[in-house]
C-alpha cells in the first residue's frame, strides 16, 4: 500500500503563507500537514485551527520546541517558550512536536556538557508534553550543524535518550541528516523495534551542496538512497507518512504548484506513493 504523503510547510516557506499552504495540500488530496509555530501565529492559532478544520486537514508534525540551550540567565525563558510551543501544538491536535535543542551557548566549548544539558531539558519538557497529551520527537541533525543548531547528531544518541525517557518521546528520521551514518540500518531497526519512529522526512543531498541550511535537494536529484531508507523504516515497523521537507532557495523561488506536483511525482516514483492518505 502506498504511504501517506505529508508536506512540511518549510518546503514552501517563501512561496506560500499558512492559508495558501493548507489549501494547496487539501487540493492535492492530503489528509495532514506539518506546520511551524511562527506561521501559525502569523494567522492566529484560532484562525489556523478553523482553517484546517474547514479543509479537513489534521496536523502531523509541529515545528518546533526550542532552542532549549541558553546561557544560565536565559534558560528559564527558553524553557517557557518551548512549553508554549507544546501548548500551541496540543491545541492544534498535532501528532508530535519536533524538539530543537539549539547550539552551544555563546562562549561555551563543552559539547559533552551541552549534550547533558540538552537531555535534562528534553526530559523536563517531556513532563509538560505528557500532561498536554502530545509526543515529543527528537530529530538528529547532520553533524555539520553540531554546536551551531544542535548537540544531537545521530540516531544512536536519539535512541539512547528515548530509552532513558520512556513513553512520550520518539524520534523523526530525516534522510538529509542521517543518510551518511554507518549505523543507519541498525539504529532504524532499533528505533522501530521500540515503536519510537514518529516520522520520516525526505529530501535529497546535492553534490556539491552550496549552503548548510537552504540547499536541500528535491527527492531524486541527489545521492541519498531514499528507497533504501524508506524500506528500512517499513521493515522496522514504521507505517506512518513520508513527509516532504525541503529547505531550498531554489525551490522556494519556483511556482508552488510546480513544486507540489514535482514532489508528488517523485514520491510516487520512489516510494510508490499516491497523493492522499
Ligand atoms: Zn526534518
Amino acid at each position: 500500500m502506498p504511504p501517506e504523503i505529508v508536506m512540511n510547510h518549510a518546503t514552501f516557506r517563501k512561496s506560500l503563507a499558512f492559508e495558501g499552504f493548507a489549501r494547496a495540500c487539501a487540493e492535492a488530496g492530503m489528509a495532514r500537514v506539518s506546520v511551524w509555530g511562527d506561521e501559525v501565529r502569523a494567522v492566529g492559532a484560532g484562525r489556523a485551527r478553523a482553517l484546517l478544520a474547514d479543509l479537513g486537514l489534521g496536523v502531523f508534525g509541529f515545528n518546533r520546541a526550542g532552542p532549549l540551550l541558553a546561557d544560565a540567565a536565559g534558560r528559564g525563558a527558553a524553557f517557557d517558550a518551548a512549553r508554549r510551543e507544546v501548548d500551541l501544538a496540543a491545541g492544534l491536535g498535532a501528532d508530535h512536536v519536533l524538539v530543537f535543542p539549539g547550539g552551544l551557548p555563546t562562549g561555551r566549548r563543552d559539547m559533552a556538557a551541552a549534550r547533558d544539558a540538552t537531555a535534562d531539558a528534553v526530559l523536563a519538557l517531556l513532563d509538560h508534553a505528557r500532561a498536554c497529551g502530545v509526543r515529543l520527537a527528537l530529530e538528529p541533525l547532520h553533524p555539520m550543524l553540531a554546536g551551531d543548531r544542535t548537540t544531537l547528531c545521530t540516531l544512536a544518541e536519539a535512541n539512547a535518550l528515548c530509552a532513558r525517557a520512556g513513553s512520550g518521546l520518539g524520534l523523526v528520521i530525516d534522510t538529509y541528516h542521517v543518510w551518511w551514518d554507518p549505523e543507519l540500518g541498525a539504529q532504524i531497526a532499533a528505533a522501530g523495534a521500540a515503536g519510537r519512529i514518529l516520522g520520516l522526512h525526505v529530501n535529497d543531498w546535492l553534490r556539491p551542496t552550496t549552503h548548510m541550511l537552504t540547499d536541500r535537494g528535491m527527492m531524486g536529484d541527489g545521492i541519498i538512497d531514499l528507497r533504501g531508507i524508506f524500506d528500512a523504516t517499513r521493515a522496522a515497523g514504521y507505517g506512518g507518512p513520508v513527509e516532504v521537507e525541503i529547505f531550498s532557495e531554489r525551490w522556494w523561488a519556483e511556482p508552488p504548484a510546480r513544486v507540489m506536483a514535482l514532489a508528488l511525482d517523485r514520491c510516487t516514483a520512489i516510494f510508490g506513493a499516491g497523493g492522499g492518505a
